[in-house]
């Protein structure tokens, strides 16, 4: 398993990779989504947000919001490292922090939605790599954590 700052190094160099990559198929805008969401992903919605790990640091005060994950996800489970599923997760807990925070304060629910869904209409390659550029960091997570998920998890079942 690598350590944290394994974990940000290696998430700044693929997420230059991408976006170069992302850049060259599809042009600069989609490459600086796709490079911009890999860094996003990797440090601050990494799937290590279920332990205390720089990540977690990199909310400051912010970091209590991801006390649920952390209390009803055990570190390095399926629903954390799980791929699609974790990243799911979590983008999943921010909306649900984001819309009990609209209900305290009377903040439209959807505030600014129509216009997010609207730019996704509108730039569908962007959109593409914008997902692309978050599962990608968590996938950077998964082997750099060695997992070979079906085989461990199901070893874990075994004992
Ligand atoms: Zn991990």
């Amino acid at each position: 398993m690598a350590s944290g700052r394994a974990h940000d190094r290696a998430t700044l160099l693929f997420s230059a990779l991408l976006g170069v990559s992302a850049a060259v198929i599809w042009g600069l805008d989609s490459g600086l989504v796709a490079a911009a969401a890999c860094v996003i992903g990797g440090l601050w919605l990494s799937p290590d947000l279920d332990t205390h790990s720089n990540a977690l640091r990199r909310w400051g005060p912010l970091r209590g919001l991801w006390w649920p994950y952390r209390r009803l996800i055990p570190h390095r489970s399926v629903w954390s490292h799980g791929p699609l599923i974790g990243t799911g997760l979590r983008l999943l807990l921010l909306l649900g922090w984001w819309s009990l925070l609209s209900a305290l304060t009377g903040w439209p629910t959807n505030a600014g939605l129509p216009q997010m869904i609207l730019w996704l209409e509108q730039q569908p390659q962007q959109a593409i790599a914008l997902v692309i550029g978050l599962e990608a960091s968590a996938w950077l997570h998964l082997v750099l954590d060695g997992d070979p998920w079906p085989v461990e998890w199901a070893q874990r079942r075994r004992r």
